[in-house]
């Protein structure tokens, strides 16, 4: 906690102390306040501005502390200065005072609840910052909330001060008036419970909860305000209609056909999308060839004195293309069709929200459907470089069409596509050189995460080159040069063909998002809520179109929400889950990744612990020459609950899964410590870690008194 924290808090509590202390409490009575109304209304007559500034001042002062007898400070306004006065200055220092104890408790408490609690809080922050001013309102108006509750709960959330001041002094008014109308009356009064009557109660209650009905009605009329000037049909051909058969795409059409949805698939190109033909799969297939290679030139680690590996690239590259044959049809029309959906190959356009043209090789139809479900993916991301169209540049989705392995390759991208790219190539006989303006490759991960790659990627022959900043592609004498700045100076790097690989930019042309008005994210991507909604709430889109994250299983993830939305919506609409998202990145070390990071929990004000286990000491790693990387699990500080976890080694991927798994079911790491894993796997390298943990965290007062006794027992 830092000084000022500190010195503000003794203050808060010297003058808490103080009230109490000096038995201040007891003037705040109703009792004391009849006893004492003649003597202040006289003081009151002789010195009616100081009056004013004494009874505000002290008003703050009780509010802003959050003692108890404000109720009763708001009948003594109305006794002392009549309604119109009492309300007006009651009005003004309970905001005030209300205003005081919101700041306190946000200096004080806000970081701490911040850090111990920001994952889960994520929701209600969310909320607050969207409609944060009509739920304090309500607060308000309903007098059953405590005040000085009110301030001090609103003062942990992100509501703005300004809002919370305006907001309490409007909110506040009604039950000012009752009070202060009731405190006028004083002498008539036997306890403060009779002020407010049930039926009073009641009524404030629903004038509480009138703003809070009338922004949901606002929000309810602003989603059809959308629909204006479309036509909607009488009756609709489908439930559901799909655009794109990626992951997204196949996933919602099997939900809706799996609950007998009539549900139509339209695909423009090849069913399976990007994973299946030009991402996830293809790079795999590859990076299993050249980790074989890889494994070719350690021979010797292995003990084996000599292997060669004789190999065609072509034949390399044609294995990649048997692979995506063989898993074609898990995606296939066939198989899809099959389930029960309609699948169309042809390319779709939505021209109203309830109905897509299909442009196809027989022709093309309208579909009349109730809702869509957009699942359009995304395609590499070509950045305006000068000179960039003369160099015949590769992307992921070209990539997969050499049959001639590039002498010089230049990576142009430190992401994970990038970054598999790179070493495989390498691997394969390419000179790689792979250049990033960030310092480092992997941004998103943590930097020691990016060191072990990238001294692998050194050792392994790849020129990789962080801080460069690709600045215009020129040809000369014949060759293909990339000018990037580099600490200021221009750097030339030769190259025989590079792959763009800098990211992913979302498909949103040609199908109508344009013409509907389909909102975009400032990421440019789709727009969606929490149920992955656009601004048409029959509209839903997943995957990379809409983002945030671009992973097949995500998309997967976002397809059940949006299909069981779309057609289930009217009975229960489902929030996407994105409390426990993985991935893996394939290099050689994999990476994998679920949760928290510590430049995440940093970045957000999460405290956390640390515990490290180094695979270099696994005894299967060991055997398989493969003893490097490491499990790194951020937990809650004191508790075994896990926040995030990063795994760096051979199968992080897959050993990740049991990390990923006690994390949305919320198993701490003690479970995992007494769970048995087999004797010599990777796995072990999960409950090495919680024993880290452990040790940090063992009981040391404990142990010590159990040293004792066994040397006690020694001697009897
Ligand atoms: C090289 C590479 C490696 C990758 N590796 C991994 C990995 O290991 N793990 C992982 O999880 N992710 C990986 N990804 C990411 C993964 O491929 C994507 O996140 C995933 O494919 C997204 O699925 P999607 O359904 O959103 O889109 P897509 O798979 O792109 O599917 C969209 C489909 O919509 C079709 N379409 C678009 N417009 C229309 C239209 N108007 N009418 C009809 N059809 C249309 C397109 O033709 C396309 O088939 C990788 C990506 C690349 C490029």
């Amino acid at each position: 906690m830092t000084r000022s924290r500190i010195v503000i808090m003794l203050l808060l509590a010297a003058l808490i102390a103080v009230f109490f202390g000096f038995g201040l409490q007891h003037y705040l009575t109703l009792e004391s306040l009849k006893t004492q109304q003649a003597g202040i209304a006289d003081y009151r007559q002789q010195h009616p501005a100081l009056a004013v500034l004494l009874y505000g001042a002290l008003y703050v002062a009780v509010t802003g502390l959050s003692l108890p007898g404000a109720a009763v400070m708001t009948l003594a306004g109305g006794a002392v200065f009549g309604l119109l006065w009492g309300t007006l200055i009651v009005s003004f220092a309970s905001s005030i005072g209300a205003t005081l104890a919101f700041l306190a408790a946000r200096f004080l408490l806000r970081d701490w609840v911040k850090s111990r609690f920001g994952t889960r809080l994520q929701a209600i922050d969310a909320g607050v910052s969207r409609d944060g001013a009509f739920y304090l309102f309500t607060l308000r108006l309903v007098p059953l909330f405590p005040f000085f509750m009110i301030n001090l709960a609103m003062g942990l959330t992100p509501i703005k001060t300004r809002t919370f001041y305006w907001v309490s002094q409007v909110g506040m008014l009604a039950g000012t008036l009752v009070y202060v109308n009731a405190g006028t009356q004083l002498a008539k009064l036997d306890s403060l419970s009779g002020i407010l009557s049930p039926a009073l109660l009641g009524s404030f209650a629903l004038l509480g909860l009138f703003p809070l009905l009338a922004k949901k009605m606002l929000d309810f009329i602003q989603a059809r305000k959308v629909y204006e000037g479309w036509n909607k049909p009488a009756r609709f051909d489908n439930n559901l209609v799909v655009i794109g058969a990626g992951a997204g795409g196949l996933v919602s059409a099997y939900i809706a056909a799996a609950v007998k949805a009539k549900v139509t698939l339209i695909e423009k190109h090849k069913m399976g999308g990007d994973c299946l033909n030009t991402g996830c799969v293809p790079s795999k297939a590859l990076i299993r060839s050249a980790k074989f290679l890889s494994h070719v030139k350690r021979a010797g680690e292995f003990g084996i004195a000599k292997a060669d590996a004789d190999f065609d690239f072509a034949t390399v590259m044609e294995r990649v293309q048997q692979v995506i044959k063989t898993v074609e049809p898990h995606d296939s029309v066939a198989r899809y069709t099959e389930l029960g959906v309609d699948v169309i190959q042809g390319t779709a356009k939505i021209v109203s929200p309830w109905e897509v043209e299909v442009y196809s090789a027989d022709g093309v139809r309208t579909i009349s459907t109730r809702s869509i479900v957009i699942a359009a993916g995304a395609r590499p991301f070509v950045p305006p470089i000068t000179g960039i169209e003369t160099v015949d540049y590769l992307t992921s989705d070209t990539v997969w069409n050499l049959r001639e392995l590039p002498k010089r390759l230049l990576v142009l991208g430190g992401g994970p596509i990038g970054c598999e790219l790179t070493q495989t190539f390498a691997r394969l006989g390419s000179q790689v050189t792979q250049v990033e303006m960030a310092p480092r490759i992997m941004l998103r991960e943590d930097p020691e995460v990016s060191e072990l790659v990238m001294t692998r990627f050194a050792q392994e022959g790849v020129d990789l080159r962080v801080n460069h900043t690709a600045k215009e592609f020129a040809i000369e004498n014949g060759e293909n040069i990339l000018l990037a700045e580099f600490q200021g100076q221009t750097v030339k790097i030769a190259f025989d063909q590079v792959l763009v690989a800098i990211g992913r930019a979302a498909n949103l042309q040609g199908y109508g998002v344009e013409e509907l008005n389909i909102a975009l994210s400032p990421r440019k991507t789709i727009d969606t809520n929490a149920f992955q909604q656009t601004n048409f709430p029959n509209i839903y889109a997943v995957g990379d179109v809409a983002g945030p994250y671009q992973f097949t299983h995500t998309a997967a993830h976002q397809a059940w929400y949006a299909a069981v939305n779309a057609l289930f919506g009217s009975f229960k609409m489902f929030r996407t889950d994105y409390s426990v998202i993985p991935w893996s990145t394939f290099t050689d070390p994999e990476v994998a990744r679920v949760g928290l990071n510590e430049q995440d929990a940093q970045a957000q004000g999460i405290a956390y612990e640390v515990a490290d286990y180094g695979i270099a000491d696994l005894d299967r790693a060991i055997a398989d020459s493969e003893a490097h990387g490491f499990v790194k699990v951020l937990t809650q500080p004191g508790k075994d609950k896990i926040l995030g976890v990063t795994i760096v080694g051979e199968h992080a991927g897959d050993l990740i899964a049991e990390f990923v798994l006690a994390m949305k079911h919320g198993i701490g790491l003690n479970k995992i410590l007494g769970t048995i894993h087999i004797y010599p796997t990777l796995a072990e390298a999960n409950k090495y870690a919680a024993g880290v943990w452990k040790r940090a965290h063992a009981p040391v007062g404990l142990l010590h008194w159990l040293g004792r006794y066994h040397a006690w027992l020694r001697k009897h």
